[in-house]
């Protein structure tokens, strides 16, 4: 019998950016933060942001809450992967970070709308992973931005008025969850993104790995 190669069975491979979208209200965050605390080669990506913190929400952590001055500034210095105004706030994904991190074989999550979800494709190519989080009823969804309680009604009905159009860019997405359960829409969000790890053109240390077990030689 051939000795065992002696290579970790850990292989290397190239980090992957997943981005989840959905109308403000149905969850992402709160899928995206149980992903976070349960997977420890998962990032989340910051953006910066014009908007007012809301109620909880921590600099540097939920947002970089920045001036209109210092996110121009940011446009201008070409320090965003992509940006784009939602309900007349500026969001913008801060570049640095994600390159760091995918070179690192580490992979990011992104809580982005849909024209961010399409100008990261841009960037990201084959390394982009997509879902979109639908609610399970409008009025549930409604039901969930009244809970949360962190917006005023005004606030909450131009969400309400946006999430139709929101909504109209599931198709775009691979994969497309109806977040009931937040356990069922975590479980198949943690099971997408094993797969996709698993993808061979991502496990850019296979070949090293196949080749000490004697194959192509
Ligand atoms: P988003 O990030 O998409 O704007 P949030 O994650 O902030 O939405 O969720 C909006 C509200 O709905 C929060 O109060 C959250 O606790 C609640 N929520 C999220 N997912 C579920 C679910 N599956 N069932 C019931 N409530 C949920
Ligand atoms: P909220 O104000 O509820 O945190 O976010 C409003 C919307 O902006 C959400 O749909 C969220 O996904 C989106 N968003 C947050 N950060 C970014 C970003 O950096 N780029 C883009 N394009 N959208 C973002």
């Amino acid at each position: 019998m051939s000795a065992s190669p002696s290579v970790s069975p850990e292989i290397r491979r190239r980090g992957l950016m997943l981005v989840l979208s959905s109308p403000s209200g149905a969850g992402k965050s709160t899928i995206a933060r149980t992903l976070l605390a349960n997977d420890g080669n998962l990032t989340m990506s910051v953006s910066a942001t014009t908007r007012e913190a809301r109620p909880g929400e921590v600099d540097g952590e939920h947002y970089y809450f920045v001036t209109r001055e210092t996110f121009d500034q940011m446009v201008a210095d070409d320090e965003f992967l992509e940006h784009a105004t939602v309900f007349g706030n500026s969001y913008g994904t801060p570049k640095a970070p994600v390159e760091t991190a995918m070179e690192a074989g580490r992979d990011v999550l992104f809580d982005v709308d849909w024209q961010g979800a399409q100008e990261i494709q841009q960037y990201a190519h084959d390394d982009l992973v997509s879902v979109f989080v639908l609610p399970p009823s409008i009025e549930e969804l409604e039901r969930r931005l009244f809970n949360r309680a962190q917006d005023s009604e005004d606030v909450v009905r131009g969400r309400m008025d946006k999430a139709t159009s929101e909504m109209s860019h599931w198709d775009a997405y691979e994969y497309v969850i109806i977040n009931d359960e937040i356990e069922k829409s975590v479980s198949n969000v943690t099971a997408i993104l094993a797969s996709e790890r698993l993808k061979r053109r991502r496990q850019n240390g296979l070949l090293g790995f196949v080749r000490a077990l004697g194959v192509g030689q």
